[in-house]
């Protein structure tokens, strides 16, 4: 086989996970078995790359750690450090390849510590500035482990040709990591247009099924609601009129909870208005402290300044509320909520960060979908309401969080003006 057939092997069997990929996770979220997937899929392919690996100059050629690399990029910690083990344990129980099983390690923990930026990073361009990057890492490594090797037994004529095999495999090595890479955005992408699909669909059936609750429930609440109004007017006993009463307030009570979930549903800004962002929160933070007083945690606001925007106030406090109370739910005995607020560069930030239970990454990925919940009573509504709200407003939410460490959720919203400096208040347990 030529040297050039011997390269396209090896391309085309890295680029085969990419494909498969492509093939089986249409639409699907990644889960436990995919990952599981992912591992095996690129131990495999990192395997059947060393096993066909070809033999210029006395040493072999392959791309034994594209598929570790890209291990790390797509499946996550956990996925690349699978692979890296095989990788290790076969060179050390099988191939006795001392080179490679440092290659390997030494990589790993490159690619695990650039996997975290690289995964949290929407710009492509710093993606393939880390992929390049990680490749270029890794090539360089391959030469330096081959270097003595290669150059010791070499004359002046062989050496062009190493110069010219060299810069094919280089060549070839990287668009191939650049390719698989291409592969993996547009499976991520069209997974994500048909998410977002899903969850339009599933919005839409909530609007509909409050829409119907609210027409059909809300009448007929309100006749009855009536007749014990006229029937509690014309009660001659006085434990009657009692039971009238609880029966009525029973009533609003699910009046309410109707109203409640329309709103929910169907969150819309009405009144919009000038509104002061602390002045808000000063307000819910009074209104949650006796909760976050139960609960043990502490409330803490801090801002220096009054910042305004233009909104719906009501909707704007409900964002808020949704928010702390998702944080104060998800510290578990003692805690502290932070908020802080800033404007920066014509925006208004706000930020709250609890020290709660936090979020994997999975769950991360979650969040703010609709009937998303990991609590008994949950309902999964209020953080899909509080994102659509914020994006009506124009605004943006950023959620940062770490398992067992804590969550920040960042707003962003444009400023209506630049306000004065007004103080800080604290609201304490
Ligand atoms: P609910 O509060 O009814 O569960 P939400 O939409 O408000 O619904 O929240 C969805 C899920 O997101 C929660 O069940 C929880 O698992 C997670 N979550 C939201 N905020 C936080 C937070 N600050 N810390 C940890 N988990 C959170
Ligand atoms: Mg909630």
């Amino acid at each position: 086989m030529l040297v050039a057939e011997k390269l396209l092997l090896q391309v085309l069997i890295v680029l085969t996970p990419g494909f498969l990929m492509s093939l089986f996770y249409n639409g699907k979220r990644m889960s436990n078995s995919s990952t599981w997937f992912l591992a095996i899929l690129h131990s495999t392919v990192a395997l059947i790359c060393m096993s066909v690996s070809y033999f210029e100059f006395q040493v072999p050629w392959d791309f034994r750690y594209i598929p570790l690399i890209l291990s790390f990029l797509y499946g996550g910690a956990r996925v690349g450090w699978v692979v890296t083990a095989v990788l290790v344990g076969f060179n050390f129980f099988y191939a006795f390849d001392l080179a490679t099983i440092l290659t390997s390690i030494v990589i790993a923990v490159v690619s695990h510590i650039m996997s975290m930026k690289y995964q949290f990073s929407r710009s492509r361009i710093t993606k393939i500035a880390i992929l390049l990057a990680l490749a270029f890492f890794s090539l360089f490594l391959k030469f330096l482990s081959i270097a003595d090797e290669l150059f010791i037994s070499l004359e002046s004529t062989a050496m062009i040709l190493l110069m010219n095999h060299m810069v094919f495999y280089f060549i070839a090595f990287i668009l191939t990591t650049l390719f698989s890479m291409l592969l993996y955005e547009l499976i991520n992408e069209k997974n994500r247009i048909l998410g977002e699909i899903i969850q339009k669909e599933r919005q839409n059936t909530v609007a509909e099924l409050a829409a119907s609750i609210a027409h059909e429930v809300r009448n007929p609440l309100t006749v009855v609601k009536g007749f014990l109004q006229l029937m509690r007017e014309d009660s001659k006993r006085e434990n009657e009129v009692e039971y009238y009463n609880l029966a009525l307030s029973e009533l609003e009570r699910a009046e309410y909870i109707v109203t409640d979930y329309l709103d929910f549903a169907k969150p819309k800004l009405n009144k919009i208005e000038v509104v002061s962002v602390t002045k808000c929160i000063q307000e819910v933070v009074s209104l949650l402290t006796p909760l976050a007083l139960k609960e043990n945690v502490e409330l803490l606001a801090i801002y220096t300044e009054n910042i305004d925007i233009k909104t719906d106030r009501y909707q704007f406090k409900q964002v808020l509320i949704n928010f702390i109370k998702n944080s104060i739910e998800a510290i578990n005995g003692e805690g502290k909520i932070n908020i802080k607020v800033h404007q920066s560069k014509g925006l208004a930030y706000i930020k709250i960060s609890d020290n709660g239970k936090g979020m994997s990454q999975e769950q991360l990925k979650q969040v703010g979908t609709v009937y998303y919940t990991t609590k008994k009573e949950g309902t999964g509504l209020g953080t899909m309401v509080s994102f659509q709200l914020i994006k009506q407003m124009g605004g943006k939410v950023t959620f940062y969080s770490r398992e067992g460490v804590g969550t920040d959720v960042q707003i962003s919203l444009p400023l209506y003006m630049n306000g004065r400096t007004v103080g800080a208040w604290r609201v304490t347990p």
